[in-house]
């Protein structure tokens, strides 16, 4: 059965309302995109949307009490609020450094939590 879906492309600034069609996890067409970036964009978003996690997590012993981290990848996004919760509760022990491996292979997923600022010992 085809099916329509309208998708907001956020690949750039203006923001294309992208209408597209699609069967099973095939694209037939998409309209009202004003370029081909925007294929990649909504066949990702229908059959296998990712989000990145963010947030922040304390630090032990460092000159600040934060530390940003992020996923380097997008996670399955139904897998977001679970590895949200994963995190509770996880310290980080100062220094850390920007590309540090917080959290390895959350949840499952093969994907590391990453820090995303230095943070030096106090
Ligand atoms: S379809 Fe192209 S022009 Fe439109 S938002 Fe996506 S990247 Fe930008």
């Amino acid at each position: 059965m085809i099916e329509q879906a309208t998708i907001v492309c956020v690949v750039c600034p203006v923001s294309c309302a992208v209408l597209v069609e699609f069967e099973g996890d095939g694209i037939i067409k998409t309209d009202h995109n004003q370029c081909k970036l925007a294929l990649d964009y909504v066949t990702d978003e229908l059959f296998d949307p990712r989000r990145t996690l963010t947030t922040s997590l304390p630090v032990d012993g460092g000159k600040a009490p934060l530390v940003s981290v992020k996923t380097a990848q997008g996670l399955p996004k139904d897998d977001v609020l679970s590895a949200m919760q994963s995190l509770s509760g996880i310290h980080v022990t100062a220094p850390v450094h920007i590309g540090d491996v917080i959290v390895e292979d959350v949840l499952g997923t093969g994907i590391h939590l990453v820090a995303t600022r230095n943070v030096e010992a106090a």
